[in-house]
């Protein structure tokens, strides 16, 4: 999609700090991060939200999981003792801000629940 930010950082014509590549996912480091690692897992293909998932995504979904599993390895996160946060923001309630489905991939401290 021409006018989508994230579909720009894929396609390299937006500068973005890309720290991991998939044939089907992407993953940068967020611009804001709110913990010492926070990075950004998008799917190559322009998906709009998580509510906007199908069945025609499941091998899509797949590949951002384990692309998940395998930064939080490389950030050094993946600690099971301690663990790291997942998260997919959907609609604005959930301060989502841009419409190009992404999985945070959020870690290196300890957290609080619930959300703000
Ligand atoms: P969300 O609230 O789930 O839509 O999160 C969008 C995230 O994208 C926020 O954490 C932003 O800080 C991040 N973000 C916005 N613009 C950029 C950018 N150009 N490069 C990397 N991350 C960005």
């Amino acid at each position: 999609m021409t006018d989508c930010l994230f579909c720009g950082i894929i396609a390299r014509t937006v500068p973005g700090e890309i720290v991991h590549e998939t044939e089907r996912t992407v993953a940068f480091r967020d611009i804001a991060p709110v913990a010492p690692v926070h990075v950004l897992v998008v799917p190559r293909t322009h998906v709009e939200n998580a509510a906007c998932i199908g069945a025609e995504h499941a091998d899509d979904l797949a590949a951002m999981l384990i692309a998940a599993r395998e930064v939080a390895e490389m950030e050094g996160i993946a600690d099971p003792e301690r663990g790291y946060r997942l998260v997919f923001n959907v609609g604005a309630d959930s301060s989502n801000s841009v419409g190009h489905l992404h999985l945070h991939v959020i870690g290196g401290r300890r957290m609080s629940w619930p959300p703000g």
